[in-house]
């Protein structure tokens, strides 16, 4: 736009000046004349109404102000290096090769754990409030309980997603709130973070609408379950 407008200008001034005066007095000048355009002068002294926001066109996310802008150019996740560590087995990864999330006592992998953080800063923005939480890394003893305990929800352990550290579960304030989960189908794939088709209505596995994986590394893993 702001081009567009330098351009024509640009070339509207030269032909003012070329209008030759019949009368034998001084010619207009380009300054006094109205040319039908701003001139050059005028084009960058006026506001520039084009976007120079950094946000990720995320719909849905409207920074309603300065504060809320510089927020989402944070860090998402301090302390979190975001790098993808394998160290351990399912279950058995070493809490120094996870990162702490905003809620205590969750973890995920590097990776995983930052696409989430920025999904939930832009969640944030939107809704005021943090994704919750009920479970995320998972570890092994924890993953056998559950399967003692949830036959029919719950991966053999040694198998879950969340023993990678790259499944999270989703408090039912989250998956009862329509437009949220609306929201987070919408935007969460472009963090990579996604509820996979097995766990939709209709997907050949449980219905587990609270259940998200960070497709990247689920993926990468060849690994496929709650
Ligand atoms: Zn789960």
């Amino acid at each position: 736009m702001l081009l567009a407008a330098l351009g024509a200008a640009t070339i509207a001034v030269p032909v003012a000046d070329m209008v030759a005066p019949d009368n034998g007095l001084p010619g207009p000048t380009a300054r006094h004349v109205d040319l039908g355009y701003p001139t050059p002068h005028e084009v960058l002294a006026s506001p520039v109404h084009a976007s120079t926001s950094l946000l990720p066109a995320v719909r849905g996310v409207r920074p309603t102000s300065e504060s809320a802008s510089r927020s989402l150019d944070r860090d998402p996740l301090p302390g979190c290096d975001g790098d993808a560590r394998t160290t351990g087995s399912n279950g058995q990864i070493p809490a120094s090769d996870l990162c702490s999330l905003w809620e205590p006592n969750h973890m995920l992998r590097g990776d995983a754990a930052v696409a989430l953080a920025e999904l939930n800063t832009n969640f944030r923005a939107v809704y005021g409030r943090d994704l919750c939480l009920t479970d995320s890394y998972r570890p092994l003893a924890v993953q056998r309980r559950l399967a003692q305990t949830k036959p029919t929800l719950a991966a053999t352990p040694g198998r879950s997603n969340h023993g990678w550290g790259l499944a999270v579960d989703l408090c039912n304030t989250v998956t009862g709130n329509a437009s949220a989960m609306e929201w987070l189908r919408a935007n969460g794939p472009t963090y990579g973070w996604d509820n996979p088709p097995w766990a939709r209505r209709g997907g050949s596995g449980p219905y587990e609408p609270w259940h998200w994986e960070y497709t990247p590394g689920t993926t990468a893993m060849g690994s496929n379950w709650s």
